[in-house]
């Protein structure tokens, strides 16, 4: 096999200047980036531009440098030349001055050598030769002005000031240059003063003048003064011929590049510093292009600087725009994706463009299986393929419908659910529309609460339409009708006077406030303003005549759905109820005047055998007076005596008979203020007679100063007798001995639950109550006896109930013996109730 070896090859040497640059810049926030990104490119104009100042700067100062060197070349190349033509001049004429001194020449020679000079030499303004007396011998000009009034042959050189260098050549005795000071209008003038000596002894000077403006004229080379500005000056810098630019040192002051002291200024030698030649650079135009180009440079750097500022300003503003639009884009995206409701963009062509976060999480479908779709979609059920895409039809046309349509969605899982689609437009910035948007609610929940709510509506409408109570309900004083269900419908019919009959007949306030009523201004003053009292509703049973019924009527208030305050009235048909009431009040009167029959029919024999004894002592009371008379052994006193004793006993057996009667007799049920001591001893009597056949002895207690109370005697009177009864039979089918045969009768005022009552106890000392006998004590027609009849305790307890009282029993022990039982029950005092007869409730276990 061969064998590779895997070279690795060097990495390119990284430059570590640029290298650290770049983490440098990568170091840097965006933002920095951004002020660097800005400023590096200002720096590198400002650069740009200090460079092309510092050349513009460097080269103009090798240019002045060189300017200089050639003004000053210049210069003295010209003073060379004006020293040389003087020099020359100054070497003819001294000859001439040497051959006048030696009489070599006379003043028509001097005047024709002049004149020749003159000629020659046009700076040569006028030669004039003065003896040692100051008396000109000859003079000649260059015409009469230029000799002027001062050369004059044969006068004094005395006028005017000429004579300064005359004096000073005799003194000093040798050649000089002086300027002479000028009258007005005098052209600037050189003079040359030449002593002449005539074998060492002074005869004279020859003074030649010359035009300072000739020797600038003619001393100056032409090319030199094209080039500058070329001046003669005296000393003190008077201008004496030539040209000058002034304002030069203010150009040059604020300009100092352009130019600045391009001058040079030499005096012309033999003459010495009375003369002084002066060039000055023109160099005008070589200013303005140096001067141009730096404005230019400069206009330039500027408007690149703010170029860049301006796009560093708006690539800011472009940034700051594009981070509002990235943070917009977010937001939307954001809220997109946490909306719940399902988001469909459709091109105009129906291909989905768009869909959602929440359109994929509600249909299961993902982004990608979904846009770019055309119909049939893939959430469309199979089943509703046509219904559905008829629905999208009518989307892409437009002619949805506005308040959107419900269609079935199947979920990638192909479970199903409803949802309710609305369609808009889609509009582009431009305001074509390119598509629609559909947005997608499921609405399977709201769609089962709805059915929900349906049904239990329906559910509600049934049950109080079924009821058999009519349910009207009217706003408080208005006779419009809020609702009513189908008995009230059927009785009144659908206007609200059956509801304000109702309410008016059963004496029912129509307003909630009834203590208030003298309140005229407002009568719902202290009304709780959102929810009413709605306990407390009142009741009344009245009878319509129009309907043939007894109703019981019943009124609550309640605020109605729309707030306002509305008064319910519901009316139950009891005319079933009050008439089997009535005829069971009936026949329990009827059951109880036959109970007591019963009752008497069982005591009969104890009746016959209580009767007997007074009939048998009438009997023997007779039978004595019968044979008392006979015998004739009878006194009137004694006769009427024992007639007494016979009444007595006839009155005996009379009451007993009385009492009987009236205990049976049948009568309306009848409540009056009743004694207690008096229906006690009345049922005493008549148990008596029962007792006493049983053997059983009665103790009886009643307390003292128990008020009258609220009942029907003989009610009470036989229930006592019942229990007596009860007791006595108990004790007797105890076989107890004839000690123990005791029945105790108590009455006690008492307080239950805080209402004063009364309490009737007996307690017997019998077998007791068995367990299963307590159970089934009230029942009626439960009876333990042979020939019980078992309704004594059943009617009891409804009679004790109907005066509004309870009965108990319970067993009386002596250890774990039953001694005995005690059936107590209580009346209340100050009863103003109604006596009505109740049926017999259910029987209670374990009562007591
Ligand atoms: P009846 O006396 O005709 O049987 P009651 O309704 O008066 O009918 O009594 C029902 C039953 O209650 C009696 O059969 C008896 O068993 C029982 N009972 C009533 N009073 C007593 C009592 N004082 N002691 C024991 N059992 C009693």
């Amino acid at each position: 096999m061969p064998f590779y070896k895997v070279i690795s090859l060097p990495k390119p040497l990284a430059i570590p200047t640029v290298d650290g640059a770049k983490r440098w810049w990568h170091r840097l926030t965006p933002h920095r980036q951004d002020r660097v990104a800005m400023l590096a490119p200002l720096a590198a104009v400002l650069l740009f531009f200090a460079a092309i100042v510092a050349a513009l700067g460097y080269l103009r100062l090798e240019e002045m440098d060189r300017e200089q060197e050639a003004v000053q070349r210049d210069v003295e190349y010209t003073q060379q030349r004006l020293r040389l033509r003087l020099l020359e001049r100054q070497e003819q004429i001294t000859r001439i001055a040497r051959e006048l001194a030696n009489r070599e020449i006379d003043a028509n020679d001097f005047k024709a050598r002049a004149a020749n000079l003159l000629d020659q030499y046009p700076e040569v303004q006028a030669m004039a030769w003065v003896d040692e007396k100051k008396r000109t011998r000859a003079s000649q000009g260059m015409g009469a002005n230029t000799i002027g009034p001062y050369y004059i042959p044969g006068d004094v050189l005395l006028k005017q000031d000429r004579d300064t260098g005359y004096a000073l050549t005799r003194q000093l005795n040798q050649l000089l240059y002086v300027q002479p000071p000028l009258a007005k209008d005098e052209a600037p003038l050189l003079q040359m003063f030449i002593p002449l000596n005539n074998k060492g002894r002074f005869s004279g000077v020859l003074i030649t003048e010359y035009s300072i403006d000739g020797l600038y004229r003619y001393g100056v080379p032409s090319e030199v003064s094209a080039r500058y500005a070329i001046s003669l000056q005296d000393s003190t810098g008077r201008l004496l011929a030539g040209t000058s630019i002034p304002g030069r040192k203010l150009v040059s002051r604020f300009l100092p590049w352009a130019n600045p002291g391009n001058e040079y200024s030499m005096p012309v030698s033999p003459v010495g510093s009375g003369l002084v030649i002066r060039a000055q650079a023109y160099r005008a135009s070589l200013g303005v292009i140096g001067s141009g180009l730096f404005w230019l440079v400069s206009t330039l750097s500027v408007m690149t600087a703010w170029m860049l500022i301006a796009n560093w300003r708006h690539t800011r503003r472009r940034l700051q725009a594009q981070q509002a639009l990235m943070s917009e884009t977010n937001f939307r995206r954001a809220m997109e994706n946490s909306m719940l409701t399902g988001m469909r963009a459709m091109d105009l062509q129906g291909r989905i463009t768009y869909v959602n976060a929440a359109f994929c999480q509600m249909t299961g479908w993902t982004e990608s299986d979904l846009v770019g779709r055309t119909a049939p979609f893939p959430y469309w059920p199979d089943s509703e393929r046509e219904h559905v895409a008829a629905r999208l039809e009518e989307e892409l046309t437009g002619n949805a419908t506005p308040g959107g349509i419900q269609v079935r969605v199947k979920r990638k899982d192909g479970s199903l659910f409803d949802a309710r689609l609305y369609v808009s437009p889609l509009i582009d910035a431009m305001g074509t529309q390119t598509g629609w948007v559909t947005s997608m609610t499921d609405i399977t929940e709201p769609n089962r609460v709805r059915e929900q709510l349906t049904a239990s509506h329906q559910r509600f409408t049934t049950v109080l339409e079924a009821l058999d109570a009519s349910i009207s309900v009217a706003p408080l004083g208005s006779d419009e009708l809020l609702f009513a269900n189908k008995l009230y419908r059927q009785w009144f019919g659908v206007q609200a006077g059956g509801h304000l009959q109702l309410v008016a007949e059963a004496g029912m306030p129509n307003s909630p406030t009834n203590d208030d009523s003298d309140d005229s201004v407002d009568s719902f003053a202290g009304l709780p303003t959102t929810t009413l009292p709605d306990s407390d509703p009142e009741s009344a049973e009245i009878f319509i005549e129009a309907l043939g019924k007894w109703l019981e009527v019943r009124t609550r208030y309640l605020s109605w759905v729309d707030g306002r305050l509305a008064q319910m009235v519901i009316a139950t048909d009891i005319t079933t109820r009050r008439l089997a009431e009535e005829q069971a009040a009936t026949q329990a009167e009827r059951a109880q005047t036959a109970s007591r029959l019963i009752t008497m029919g069982e005591m009969a024999s104890s009746v016959a055998h209580e009767l007997n004894q007074p009939l048998t002592a009438i009997n023997n009371y007779c039978n004595g007076m019968v044979s008392r008379i006979k015998d004739k052994q009878i006194t009137e006193p004694d006769l009427l005596i024992a007639l007494e004793k016979t009444a007595k006993q006839a009155q005996r057996a009379g009451q007993i008979i009385q009492r009987i009667r009236s205990f049976v007799k049948r009568s309306e049920p009848n409540r009056t203020p009743s004694e207690v001591s008096t229906m006690v001893a009345e049922a005493v009597e008549l148990a008596e007679i029962e007792l006493r056949r049983f053997n059983v002895r009665l103790n009886h207690y009643v307390a003292a100063r128990i008020p009258q109370v609220m009942v029907d005697p003989i009610l009470i009177e036989q229930v006592l007798v019942n229990l007596l009864r009860n007791a006595a039979e108990s004790i007797d089918s105890a076989l107890r001995q004839t000690s123990d045969r005791i029945v105790e009768l108590r009455v006690l005022p008492k307080r239950i639950d805080d209402k004063p009552v009364v309490e009737f106890s007996v307690q017997d000392t019998g077998k007791g109550l068995a367990p299963e006998v307590m159970a089934r004590l009230y029942e009626a027609f439960y009876s333990t006896k042979a020939d019980g009849m078992g309704i004594g305790l059943s009617l009891c307890r409804s009679i004790v109930e109907s005066h509004l009282g309870r009965m108990t029993a319970e067993n009386i022990y002596n250890g774990d013996d039953v001694v005995g039982c005690r059936f107590s029950f209580w009346v209340p005092l100050n009863d103003t109730g109604t006596l009505t007869y109740s049926e017999p409730p259910a029987p209670q276990p374990n009562l007591g």
